[in-house]
């Protein structure tokens, strides 16, 4: 069975959008994955439709009402991962994009307006993941950003399946640099170790500017390399 990415969204028009093009767009029209929308507003009840409502205890902007959500996310069939697009959530990464790959697909809730009533997280039991510490104005950019990482990495969707094991990230660094034709360009030489042949010295090299950027640029993923590699014994 084929991936599925369920969306819950009051802009169904916004899917697939980008994810119909290029690498995603071809493996959903070949059937590697599916996606379907919900839109949110079919589920209210009134006779405006409304999907939100002011904030208890007063304050900026508007609220999506528990009711009317549980109700969108009480109609979707399947047992995945229920998720909640949120710049409160957990940070996503690349580790928790493989395992999310790993499973039959997965539930996305996209906020709007100031975001969502706290009792319907609780009750259907969804998972903030954030895409990064800044706000964007709805979920459905941040659930792109989710379902493109993960698709990207579904069996038959990338070239060659190695294109994903070298990548940033995958061994807890950034990737290293990469160049291509011309050999000189604006007086710029493709190091030479990368036109000699010699394929160790080549691993060598991508190894030492993978770990050179990694501690150069992010501190952070750097530590916690070094932790794992304490803990597991290596050197
Ligand atoms: N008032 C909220 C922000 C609401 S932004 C706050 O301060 O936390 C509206 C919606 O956009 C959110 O409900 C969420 O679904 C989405 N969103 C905004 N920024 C996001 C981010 N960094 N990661 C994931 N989703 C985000």
């Amino acid at each position: 069975m084929a991936w599925r990415a369920s969306v819950l969204t009051i802009f169904p028009d916004m899917f697939p959008g980008p994810l119909g093009l290029s690498l995603a767009g071809k493996a959903l029209s070949a059937g590697i994955w599916a996606l379907d929308t919900t839109d949110i507003r079919q589920h209210a009840t009134d006779k405006h439709r409304s999907v939100d409502d002011t904030p208890a205890g007063g304050g900026p902007g508007m609220v999506m009402r528990p009711d009317v959500l549980a109700r969108a996310i009480d109609s979707i069939a399947g047992d995945r991962p229920r998720l909640l697009m949120s710049p409160r959530g957990r940070p996503l990464t690349q580790a928790r994009v493989e395992a999310l790959a790993g499973k039959d697909g997965v539930i996305i809730v996209c906020g709007r307006f100031e975001g969502v009533d706290e009792r319907v997280i609780l009750a259907r039991d969804l998972e903030e993941i954030s895409v990064g510490d800044y706000v964007l104005s709805g979920g459905e950019i941040a659930a792109m950003t989710l379902i493109d990482a993960c698709v990207r990495l579904l069996p038959g969707v990338m070239g060659k399946e190695a294109s994903g094991v070298e990548e940033s990230f995958a061994a807890g660094l950034l990737e290293y640099p990469q160049y291509t034709r011309p050999a000189v360009w604006e007086g710029q030489k493709i190091p030479d170790v990368l036109i000699s042949g010699d394929h160790a010295k080549v691993a060598g090299f991508r190894r030492a500017e993978a770990e050179r950027l990694t501690r150069e640029r992010r501190p952070d993923l750097w530590a916690r390399r070094t932790d794992r590699s304490r803990e597991s014994g290596e050197p």
